[in-house]
């Protein structure tokens, strides 16, 4: 997707974005922010957009809908541009991990991963291979916070996750008890229960709600014209609300992770016999794609569970896999809400324990044992 060229081409949440927008041009925008929303809303984006509205060299006014000035940014001055440079996260955490294997082992083990694409503005992204956000980085977030900007007019950090190391979560609490006026601090969290009390109580939030499916599925046959009615529809309804990840999603990879996922559904059903879901847990563990794949598998996996809820509950309109509605009516009619819900929990267990870079495979068996196990 490209970046947006002003905020008027962030897709959704109108209200909130103007509220910030509005807060920016006041003066007024909290120095410690939440902004919180479901994966793929476009929480990053926003982050960023609102970091060039902060600091870009021509502050250009709005005015909005009811009669207030709104901030916007110019996309074109030196703080504009090098903000935008991190708008394709991915790559640049990539960058930084390269660089980090490049160093001798006695740094490597000091160094974190951060983005910086501007001397004022810190990305901070969960550090690899655990994914959690760490000490060091927040350390490196105190020391910058304590020195005034240089070539603008704040000091912005994005933290791009929730998930902290106790001690850095710890740590940031001071800052976030009494930032320095020209120090903004944006956490990207999906739900506030990531968050610890303290660290939430410190922070003004956000919230970006989902889109309604038909809006979504309205955006997509502008912006993926390829594809059809149904497409669109069925692309609207996985997306759940979320814009960027609509305009972005893959049906067919996604429609390959579902039918690995529905085979693992169906292997755990017939009981004895495995040899279609090991044949499948196989394909998973080889290959540098291998991470991708399973983390695909187990979304698939669990949207799949989550539309087995909604039949065994009744509530069929809200499915989201509208496909494959028949299949899932039959294999929520075959299991009950006790196995689902232990397979949810294993879903669980299995993404923590990803989060903590234990063998991809060993937990997937494990995941597919306990499925046939709580059948049993
Ligand atoms: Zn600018």
């Amino acid at each position: 997707m490209a970046f947006p060229k002003s905020f008027d081409d962030f897709v959704g949440n109108r209200t909130v974005v103007d509220g910030l927008r509005a807060a920016i041009a006041a003066g007024r925008l909290p120095h410690s922010l939440i902004l919180l929303g479901p994966r793929g809303a476009g929480r990053y984006t926003l982050a960023l957009l609102l970091t060039m509205a902060l600091e870009c060299e021509r502050q250009p006014r709005e005015m909005g809908p009811d009669g207030r000035d709104l901030a916007g940014f110019c996309g074109e001055c030196r703080n504009c541009t090098r903000i935008a440079e991190s708008a394709e996260l991915d790559s640049r955490i990539e960058e930084a991990v390269a660089a980090r294997e490049e160093m001798r082992e006695v740094d490597k083990k000091e160094t974190r991963v951060l983005v910086q694409t501007h001397p004022d503005v810190l990305i901070v992204p969960p550090d690899p291979p655990q994914l959690l956000i760490k000490l060091g980085q927040i350390r490196t977030l105190i020391n910058r916070a304590q020195r005034l900007p240089t070539e603008s007019p704040a000091r912005v950090f994005v933290l791009t996750s929730a998930a902290f190391m106790k001690e850095a979560a710890n740590s940031l609490l001071k800052v976030l008890e009494e930032p320095p006026p020209y120090v903004h601090i944006v956490l990207l969290a999906e739900n506030l229960g990531e968050l610890l009390p303290t660290v939430r109580s410190r922070c003004a939030v956000a919230h970006l709600g989902a889109l309604p499916a038909d809006e979504i599925a309205e955006l997509l046959a502008k912006r993926r014209p390829e594809l059809n009615k149904t497409e669109r529809e069925l692309t609207a309804r996985l997306s759940e609300g979320a814009a960027g990840r609509a305009i972005g999603f893959h049906l067919a990879e996604y429609a390959a992770a579902r039918a690995d996922a529905l085979t693992m559904l169906h292997a755990a059903e017939s009981g004895r016999d495995h040899t279609a879901l090991f044949k499948m847990t196989e394909t998973y563990r080889a290959g540098a794609e291998g991470q991708t794949k399973t983390v695909a598998l187990l979304r698939a996996l669990s949207s799949v569970l989550e539309d087995m809820v909604l039949l065994q509950a009744g509530a069929a309109d809200r499915v989201r896999n509208v496909d494959k509605r028949a299949e899932l009516q039959r294999l929520a009619d075959t299991f009950d809400f006790a196995w689902i819900e232990a397979a949810v929990r294993g879903l669980d267990a299995v993404q923590s324990g990803m989060r903590r870079n234990l063998l991809r495979s060993l937990s997937l068996d494990a995941l597919a044992m306990e499925m046939e196990g709580a059948r049993g």
